[in-house]
């Protein structure tokens, strides 16, 4: 079976891993894509623990069974990812989504929105998703619901894109101060360390010479 090759959990938050499943995002000759069939996108699911060794072992033996519907699922999970993605950027560009993107994901809304039902339990209501389902799709659930609460909440105002322009990924800034610029320090905020080390050596070495 082929093995997810990266996982980057440093969205601050589940659906923002997902949208970041993906390698060079904005620059499509570069663009490395990490969920490249269904079965690592079950992995990525288990690791990022949406599911359990179990439900993977299901998802994993059913979608062999099934594999025309497994390869539909993967579609609609990478076109999901696109869409959400475009919307996320107009938000912190302070631009309108465009609307294509909205009714996508209004319509996987729609797709699994049966999977989780109104409870009534100790004088409360809860928001239940359905445990038992032979649904490929189910844990998609998890993640429209991730992407339901993020966009309806005032965390937005606290995402940002990477600062590297070829990066593309998408995190929510918890510092106090706001001051996060960079996916990571070890990853984009390094090089960018590097390139200003190698600029300014570059300046001061003219300098010299002048
Ligand atoms: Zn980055």
């Amino acid at each position: 079976m082929v093995q997810i090759q990266k996982i980057m959990m440093l969205g601050e938050q589940l659906c923002l891993d997902f949208i970041n499943a993906v390698g060079w995002h904005p620059n499509e000759s570069m663009c490395v894509e990490y969920l490249t069939s269904y079965s690592v996108f079950i992995q990525w699911c288990q690791k990022t623990e949406i599911i359990n060794t179990e439900q993977a072992s299901f998802f994993l033996e059913e979608s062999r069974k099934r594999s025309v519907e497994a390869d539909e699922v993967i579609k609609r999970v990478i076109e999901l990812r696109k869409s959400v993605f475009r919307i996320l950027l107009a938000v912190i560009a302070k631009d309108t989504p465009n609307e294509q993107d909205i009714d996508l994901l209004n319509s996987e809304i729609a797709r699994v929105l049966p999977f989780s039902k109104l409870q009534y339990t100790d004088n409360q209501f809860i928001w239940k998703r359905a445990k038992e389902t032979k649904n490929l799709d189910w844990m998609l659930s998890i993640i429209v619901n991730d992407i339901i609460e993020l966009l309806t909440s005032n965390k937005l105002e606290r995402l940002k894109v990477c600062d590297d322009d070829n990066c593309g990924w998408i995190f929510l800034d918890m510092s106090k101060n706001k001051s996060r610029r960079w996916c990571s320090m070890q990853d984009c905020g390094n090089r960018a360390k590097a390139r200003r080390h190698y600029y300014n050596k570059k300046i001061s070495k003219n300098e010299e010479t002048e």
